[in-house]
């Protein structure tokens, strides 16, 4: 029961790793606000857990609805000890020349303005009791160019930053804030990319397996969320301002095929 007595807002709560985190909090013993647009599957997820859950409708573009989602877990369960805001999407896809700009504009708008919606409402009540994990969902695509659209990119990137600049401040109110960033990972989001089909999720591994450096190991939303559980538990008490890597080395050089100097080592 690492989680004993906490609360938190998972935002994308209903798909994915969002989900995967609400799995394997609530198991460690955390009481969990789901927030997303996904309403049917956000209903039924948190119905499964009982007493210690609940859903709310939260579109993370409107600050209104990360306001009301903050104020809501404090209204049910008497506090706030962690947020992870995972909601996402891949956004506007393409070459620069045929990016349009109203769906730069939306990616933008869901990735990196939602990111400091939720940033800003979570904090407003946890820095008043000097106590809190913030953490965010970035990606590999927010470490290095060529992982992914430019969009999504800039935004992941900027994830980083942002996460970085609001863990310095923070850091005095006695609040962590640390990001995640992730190599693809078998949730629907990527089956959706790999396959065509959302449901793939057996398709997505068999296709993360081939591509892994770790010689056959897929990227499972498990790995993800037993990451999420470590930062919002006090026992990443003294790490903050992180950005933890679930990536198999790629964003150190690794591939499938191993380091190309290695025939050349002594
Ligand atoms: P997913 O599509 O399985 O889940 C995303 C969830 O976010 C969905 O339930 C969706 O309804 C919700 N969502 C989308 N727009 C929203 C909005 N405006 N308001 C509220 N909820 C909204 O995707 P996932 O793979 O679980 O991705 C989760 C996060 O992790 C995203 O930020 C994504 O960029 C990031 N990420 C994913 C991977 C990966 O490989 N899966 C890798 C790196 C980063």
């Amino acid at each position: 029961m690492r989680l004993a007595g906490k609360t938190a807002l998972i935002t994308g709560a209903a798909s994915g790793l969002g989900a995967a985190a609400v799995a394997r909090m609530s198991q460690e013993g955390c009481r969990i606000c789901l927030g997303d647009i996904q309403e049917d599957a956000g209903e039924a997820l948190a119905a499964s857990l009982g007493d210690d859950a609940f859903f709310i409708r939260c579109d993370v573009t409107r600050e209104e609805d990360l306001a009301a989602a903050v104020d809501e877990t404090v209204e049910r369960f008497g506090q706030l000890d962690i947020l992870f805001h995972s909601a996402g999407i891949v956004g506007a896809v393409g070459p620069l020349a045929t990016t349009p700009g109203a769906e730069w504009r939306f990616s933008i708008d869901v990735l990196l303005n939602g990111t400091f919606y939720a940033m800003k409402h979570a904090a407003r009540v946890m820095t008043p009791r000097r106590s809190g994990s913030i953490i965010t969902m970035a990606s590999t695509a927010g470490l290095m160019g060529g992982l992914g659209p430019h969009a999504y990119a800039a935004a992941k990137h900027a994830v980083v930053g942002l996460t970085k600049n609001v863990a310095a401040e923070l850091a005095g109110h006695g609040v962590r804030v640390n990001a995640i960033a992730a190599a693809s990972m078998a949730t629907p989001m990527v089956a959706n990319v790999l396959t065509g089909d959302p449901n793939d999720i057996e398709g997505a591994k068999a296709k993360l397996a081939e591509a892994s450096p770790l010689r056959g190991r897929p990227g499972l939303p498990e790995d993800v969320a037993n990451a999420v559980l470590w930062l919002a538990s006090d026992e990443s008490g003294y790490t903050t301002g992180h950005t933890l890597t679930t990536d198999a080395g790629i964003t150190v050089g690794a591939t499938p095929e191993g380091p190309e100097f290695a025939e050349y080592s002594p």
